[in-house]
């Protein structure tokens, strides 16, 4: 069975409500593509808005994050279900920079995931080694021990749903792009992961997205590859240019 495209742009700490409605307005013709899965992950205050703007589009909403209790006294926080009543679908787990500047570990990273799934909001599940771990050749150790804590606990129907996201650390948000060979020999690796820990039909459905400084210019050549099922975004998913990723 083929798997079915997923381009998922990672706003981050950007977009006002009211530039968000207007980035969707901008975008709403460009990311036009019923072979593809579009998905806008924004930040937490720009969700209602953003469910309501995208409306009737083919664009689907995610969240950039949440704590792991339902509710309670977490002030500051929201939850798994409260995304999920205010319509959002995807949510990104894991991404580099909640590891490196939240403290995020392999351990609260795996409740989030079961967390996610328990909601009905399908994780985004981010992996990628920093340059001095692919200097030292250790890159696909790193990144299956990060899969294999991630996904403690997690059965093969719910990973079959899932989307991983490879994105180096090296790569995000400096330009620097992996190859399309290498962006491919590591998606590779993340599929040959799951199944050893799952089984072949578990490999074969679940979704893997490169992610770092992908652009209009170099989609085409990175989502050509056999295992890369699509693509995490930041900083051109803010422009026009996202819709010419979507359309790559
Ligand atoms: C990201 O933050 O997930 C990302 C891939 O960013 P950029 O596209 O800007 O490198």
């Amino acid at each position: 069975m083929a798997r079915r495209r997923i381009i998922a742009g990672n706003w981050k700490m950007n977009m006002t409500p009211s530039q968000a409605v207007a980035l969707c307005a901008e975008l709403k013709d460009l990311v036009v593509n019923d072979a593809v899965d579009v998905v806008y992950c924004v930040p937490a205050i720009d969700i209602v808005p953003v469910v309501e703007a995208v409306k009737g589009t083919n664009v689907h909403v995610g969240a950039e994050n949440f704590y792991i209790e339902d509710k309670g006294a977490y002030t500051g926080e929201i939850s798994a279900p409260m995304l999920k009543d205010a319509g959002v679908e995807y949510v990104i787990i894991g991404h580099s920079e909640r590891r490196e500047y939240f403290k995020e570990d392999d351990a609260f990273l795996n409740k989030k995931v079961k967390k996610a799934l328990e909601a009905g909001i399908t994780p985004i599940l981010c992996c990628g080694e920093s340059l001095e771990q692919r200097e030292m050749g250790v890159t696909m150790d790193w990144i299956r021990f990060q899969i294999k804590s991630d996904l403690v606990g997690v059965t093969a129907d719910q990973v079959k749903t899932i989307v991983i996201a490879y994105e180096p650390i090296w790569a995000i948000g400096t330009g620097k792009t992996a190859t399309s060979d290498q962006a491919q020999e590591v998606c590779k690796g993340i599929r040959d992961c799951i199944a050893e820990m799952y089984d072949d039909a578990t490999a074969a459905a679940v979704r893997i997205q490169y992610g770092g400084s992908m652009n209009a210019g170099n989609a085409k050549e990175l989502l050509a590859k056999e295992d890369i099922d699509g693509g995490l975004i930041g900083g051109a998913s803010l422009k026009a240019e996202f819709g010419s990723v979507v359309n790559a």
